[in-house]
């Protein structure tokens, strides 16, 4: 595939995949979607598992309106509300447990990344006899009970992907599980639900769903399907940000960036994540870092490295931000992004060394050895 940006020229090469878009999870969008859905979510089957976080879902309201439809259907539920933040695989096995006992016929997620990619795991394992060490393999040959997926932060993009990302004890990082049975089969978003978040975690989710537009951009499989979700989501971000700098948002501001997290969701959905995401998630691993703010902090710093690279594709994702040279991003996400984590040394070779020897690597259209993934590092920090 050739780029022509600019008058600058590059050739993709022989790494090129083939075009691909899929995405089978339905998406509705509005104020109150989740009270008007009542004759969706009956069709679902008797009993409902619902999958929360401890405060959030009940916080916003969301908790509320999917009870309310589901008593008001008939429908019989439980509640399973222990997924923290960044979930465990004992969390997961757990939530699975009660899906069995409660002979749940499917699954509600809602909340942020976490008990989103928590429910997936969930809905697969109540189907699956999988094995601990076999919970990353994405063989579930009896796929997942029917999940429909409610956001309430404007970051994961869960709710349209095939992913549940969950803490690796084993291998002192977080690890994906990436099967097509994980696609929620309704997604269900109200911008609302954002309204009551604490600002620090919507713009940390905000720009995780930034990484995904531009990362998802800079994979080998990233096509002009992806691209074209990719720059809407960035650009949406870009519209956003004088808002997100004064820390006054009205709803159509929430509207945009939860418009801006789900495309990107569909843009990683088909391209995949690479450098930046496998860099940050030794930030959340050992220093507890959340996820988007990771991702923020090194996003700008790769993105100076790329540009060397290809100038062209790097050029095309700046002009979505309104911005002409990669250190303005880097700047315009310290502004952001203040908090740092202290890191030693000895924690940074750590990192470098779990980093390079990641596969997501490989998937990204940017070359880095450990050199350059040492200078990411030390610029973010
Ligand atoms: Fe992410």
């Amino acid at each position: 595939m050739r780029q022509e940006n600019n008058g600058m020229r590059e050739s993709k090469g022989k790494e090129c995949f083939g075009m691909q878009y899929y995405m089978p999870t339905k998406v509705k969008m509005g104020t109150r979607i989740v009270r008007e859905e009542t004759a969706r979510l009956a069709s679902f089957g008797k009993k409902a598992l619902v999958v929360t976080g401890r405060h959030s879902a009940k916080a916003c309201g969301a908790l509320a309106d999917v009870t309310a439809v589901l008593e008001e259907n008939g429908q019989e539920y439980a509640l399973f509300d222990e997924v923290m933040n960044n979930p465990t695989i004992d969390c997961v096995y757990r939530g699975a447990s009660a899906a069995r006992e409660e002979q749940a016929d499917f699954v509600i997620a809602i909340g942020g990344g976490s008990p989103m990619d928590a429910a997936k795991a969930i809905a697969m394992l109540a189907k699956n006899e999988v094995a601990r060490e076999d919970l990353f393999s994405g063989n579930y040959p009896d796929g997942a009970l029917p999940m429909v997926h409610i956001p309430t932060t404007a970051g994961t993009g869960s709710e349209v992907t095939q992913y549940a990302i969950l803490t690796n004890d084993a291998g002192q990082t977080k690890t994906s599980m990436a099967a097509d049975c994980l696609f929620p089969d309704v997604a269900l978003l109200d911008a609302a639900y954002l309204e009551k978040l604490p600002f620090e975690t919507l713009l940390y989710t905000v720009v995780d769903a930034l990484s995904h537009g531009v990362e998802g951009m800079l994979t080998k499989k990233a096509n002009p399907f992806s691209d074209t979700l990719a720059h809407e989501s960035i650009r949406l971000f870009a519209r956003e940000l004088p808002a997100l700098e004064s820390r006054v948002l009205l709803r159509e501001d929430y509207e945009r960036l939860l418009r801006a997290s789900t495309l990107a969701g569909m843009v990683i959905a088909n391209t995949g994540t690479s450098v930046v995401h496998t860099m940050g998630y030794s930030f959340t691993y050992f220093k507890n870092v959340a996820h988007g703010h990771a991702n923020g902090l090194l996003l700008g710093a790769f993105l100076e490295i790329a540009e060397k690279q290809i100038p062209g594709r790097i050029h095309e994702i700046l002009t979505c931000l309104g911005m002409k040279e990669a250190h303005e991003l880097t700047e315009c996400l310290g502004r952001l992004l203040v908090k740092k984590p202290e890191v030693s040394e000895e924690e940074l070779e750590l990192y470098v060394k779990q980093a390079s020897g990641s596969k997501k690597i490989r998937n990204g259209l940017v070359s880095v050895d450990e050199t350059k993934i040492r200078k990411i590092f030390r610029t973010a920090l």
